[in-house]
């Protein structure tokens, strides 16, 4: 027998787990059945980590990658390109390559349903994919209307460019660059809990720099629907230091929260019925878990997917395991980091059950770095532990930690270089 000619029993196997749609899948997923077949969904952050994860640490587990897009843009480093420090999405585009070279199949369509009885997903384009193992990872939607008027219509007026495959940061760069010097830039930033809570206060940081050096009689204000937020006190003092009043901060008790958008006029509403009127309007919208993990009841009736913290597998649905962004894991934040750290938890444990393996105790990890201008980072770092049931997350004693009040030019430096470190590794880490 050779691997690619299953034998009779595995074939077998393989229709009853199944049914017949099983024979429509890759040859190449079925040739490396041999432990079983871990099927992903979504090829982002916490997917792509999942999909190397696996192929590293059980050979002998079919992956496969099921992610219509033939590249994935971060998000992460993204911002830079406002700055102008970026001229276009280069550093932030990596293709699918090298991680398809590790043994990864890809089928490069949307996920279109899940049948957790026949355990398979059928795609957008018909196909039928058993596993035996499924992990979910495929990020956020936006709630279109949950800021009145903000729907995929007025998006294009004012860009959310918070979720690179729906709209590009490049949307927000090119008003930015049109804007008139002595213009408003309006950034409305949403509650808890939203994908990168500190990344609307790094945007703002960004558009600072590019409009200080550009066009320094403008305006950067943030209205918000918290009253505060990640790493405020440091992002607050190198606003004052960097860009002067150029940046305001306008919280929640102070009635930033936007309730509606006008984009004929240009305008946002905040809640007790005062109107600021924008040159550019960059919208951060309340979020929800991608939809394919809500119409699959990963859900149930809320925005985000319950999970047991211990191992990420779903709290609804049988041998599925969801990660990255579309999950509910508090107190840790929705970032790349999270992401990249839990889908090695959930490769882990998926690998094991299906090799029987050993499954060692869980930790995970996050460091959200953030460019505040040139030469200019800080951090927030934090260490987690599941408890012993599995219904929530702890921070570690001890563990984690901010970036200094007061530190010298050379820290900060410091910290803008390991953001940069971090970058390459993580994404080296899933597409090199
Ligand atoms: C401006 C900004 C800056 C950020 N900066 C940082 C940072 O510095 N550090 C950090 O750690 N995090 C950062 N983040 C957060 C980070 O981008 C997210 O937390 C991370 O992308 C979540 O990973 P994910 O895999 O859940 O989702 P994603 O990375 O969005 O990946 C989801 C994938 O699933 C695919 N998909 C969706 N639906 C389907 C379907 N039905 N079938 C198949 N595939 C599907 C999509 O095409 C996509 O490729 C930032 C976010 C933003 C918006």
């Amino acid at each position: 027998m050779t691997a690619k000619t299953p034998t009779v029993s595995r074939r077998r196997a393989l229709i009853g787990a199944a049914g017949l749609a099983v024979l429509g899948a890759p040859a190449i997923a079925r040739a490396q059945a041999t432990a079983g077949r871990l099927v992903i969904v979504g090829g982002g952050f916490a997917g792509a980590t999942a999909a190397r994860a696996s192929r590293e640490r059980f050979p002998n587990v079919a992956v496969t990658l099921i992610e219509p897009e033939s590249s994935f843009v971060t998000c992460p480093y993204g911002n830079l390109v406002l700055a102008g420090r970026d001229a276009d999405l280069s550093r932030v585009t990596h293709r699918y390559d090298k991680l398809l070279a590790r043994g990864v199949t890809k089928i490069s369509q949307n996920a279109a349903s899940i049948d957790p009885v026949a355990k398979t997903v059928r795609t957008a384009g018909g196909q039928t994919v058993p596993y035996d193992k499924l992990i979910v990872a495929p990020g956020i939607d936006i709630k279109w209307n949950a800021i009145k008027g903000y729907d995929e219509a007025a998006s294009r007026v004012m860009p959310h460019a918070w979720k690179p495959s729906l709209q590009p940061v490049t949307a927000l760069s090119e008003r930015l660059k049109a804007m008139p010097d002595g213009g408003v830039f309006i950034l409305s930033a949403p509650a808890n809990p939203f994908r990168c809570p500190p990344g609307p206060y790094e945007r703002a940081s960004m558009v600072a720099e590019y409009l200080k050096a550009n066009k320094p009689r403008s305006k950067v204000l943030i209205l918000d629907a918290k009253d505060g937020f990640s790493k405020q006190p440091l992002f607050l003092a190198a606003w004052k230091q960097l860009y002067g009043d150029m940046v305001e901060w306008v919280g929640s008790d102070k009635e930033g929260r936007v309730v509606a958008v006008d984009p004929a006029a240009m305008t946002v509403e905040t809640e007790f019925g005062k109107k600021h009127k924008g040159d550019v309007i960059n919208i951060v919208p309340p979020q929800q878990a991608a939809r394919i993990a809500r119409e699959s009841g990963l859900t149930g009736t809320g925005d985000w997917a319950a999970i047991d913290t211990r191992t990420f597998e779903s709290k609804a649905v049988r041998d599925v395991f969801v990660i990255g962004d579309a999950n509910a894991a508090p107190p840790m934040p929705k970032s790349g980091f999270v992401a990249n750290s839990t889908a090695i938890r959930a490769a882990t444990v998926a690998g094991a059950q299906m090799t029987g393996a050993a499954i060692p105790k869980a930790i995970y990890f996050n460091t959200c770095y953030s460019h505040v201008g040139k030469d200019y980072g800080i951090s927030v770092a934090g260490v987690y532990r599941p408890n012993e049931d599995g219904s929530k997350i702890d921070e570690a004693p001890n563990s984690g930690g901010i970036s200094a009040r007061e530190a010298t030019p050379d820290i900060r430096a410091g910290e803008a270089t390991y953001a940069d470190g971090w970058y390459q590794s993580i994404t080296n880490y899933m597409f090199g």
